[in-house]
């Protein structure tokens, strides 16, 4: 076992969601520096530049003084070797995230069998929720309050002002 733990916790954070918060306040409980790290070369249809999610994600980890946000492209085995990390951190909400998510991790290890990926199971309040569905609702002009932190929920009236007015 290392002596210092140091784990990424890759996604899209588009938007970042109340789901992701948990997993970060989790997962920075378990080790000594958490990394969020935004993916760069999504193919997505983004609802927000990279450099916004990014803010949005340190305002909503701003009291955990172990967690980082960062970027990455290319391979996530490879930007973890750079960073020095140990562990690569995931969550799982349902049965349907379990056969992409352990296949990737199977990829992972065969890239690079010294790093370990860890699962956190989703909180049950947090299990329906994802980035895509609060996209939809912002796109669709409905209220996503109940879906993401506050700060998250800000930042998002004042890029899409018909969120929420209704
Ligand atoms: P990706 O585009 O890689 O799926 P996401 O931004 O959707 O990235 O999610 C990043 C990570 O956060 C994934 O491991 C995902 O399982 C986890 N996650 C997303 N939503 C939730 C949630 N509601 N509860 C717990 N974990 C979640």
């Amino acid at each position: 076992m290392p002596s210092s733990l140091v784990a990424i916790f890759p996604g899209s954070f588009d938007p970042p969601t109340n789901g992701h918060l948990d997993l970060i306040v989790r997962g920075a409980r378990l080790v000594n520096h958490l990394i969020v790290a935004i993916l760069q070369n999504t193919q997505k249809s983004a609802l927000l530049t990279t450099g916004e999610r990014a803010e949005m994600l340190k305002e909503i980890s701003a009291h955990l003084p172990n967690v980082e946000i960062d970027f990455f492209d290319g391979l996530l085995v490879d930007y973890a070797v750079r960073r020095h990390a140990d562990t690569i951190l995931r969550g799982i909400r349902a049965v349907s995230d379990y056969e992409t998510e352990l296949q990737m991790a199977l990829l992972n290890r065969r890239m690079r069998p010294e790093i370990e990926t860890v699962f956190l199971m989703a909180s049950a309040e947090y299990s329906f929720l994802s980035s895509r569905m609060v996209k939809e609702i912002i796109t669709l002009g409905g209220d996503a309050g109940s879906f993401v932190p506050e700060a998250v929920m800000r930042r998002l009236q004042t890029k899409f002002p018909a969120a929420n007015k209704r």
